[in-house]
């Protein structure tokens, strides 16, 4: 489990974050390139970019938390504005989750 203490508060940068937004689900759009064994397909049958275990991206570079495969990444990815209300939203959401998580293990 990655820390939190990168999310919670401050303006937000790539190079001070988890890459939470490599958390959400990217659907991919016709002109994406991305190799099979990265996609899954939803309940409803959309190509998607899969998740590990973990729910990150299995395309994420999980030692230096950077897309691994960034030239060719998502049209979604490409779109995703750092420092937007979007990614402020999901940091915030990823902060509070974490914040929980360590409540419940402090108390268990
Ligand atoms: S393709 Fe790259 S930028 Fe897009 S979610 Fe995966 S790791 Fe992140």
């Amino acid at each position: 489990m990655r820390p939190d203490s990168r999310h919670a508060e401050g303006k937000a940068h790539c190079s001070r974050c988890d890459a939470v937004c490599c958390r959400l689900t990217v659907v991919l759009q016709p002109e994406d390139r991305i190799p099979a064994h990265l996609t899954a397909r939803t309940d409803a049958n959309l190509l998607v970019m899969a998740h590990d275990e973990d729910g990150w991206c299995v395309a994420l570079d999980g030692a230096r938390m950077n897309c691994g495969i960034y030239e060719s990444r998502p049209e979604v990815c490409r779109r995703f504005v750092m420092g937007g209300p979007y990614c402020h939203a999901v940091r915030e959401e990823y902060a509070d989750d974490q914040r929980r998580l360590i409540e419940v293990a402090l108390l268990s």
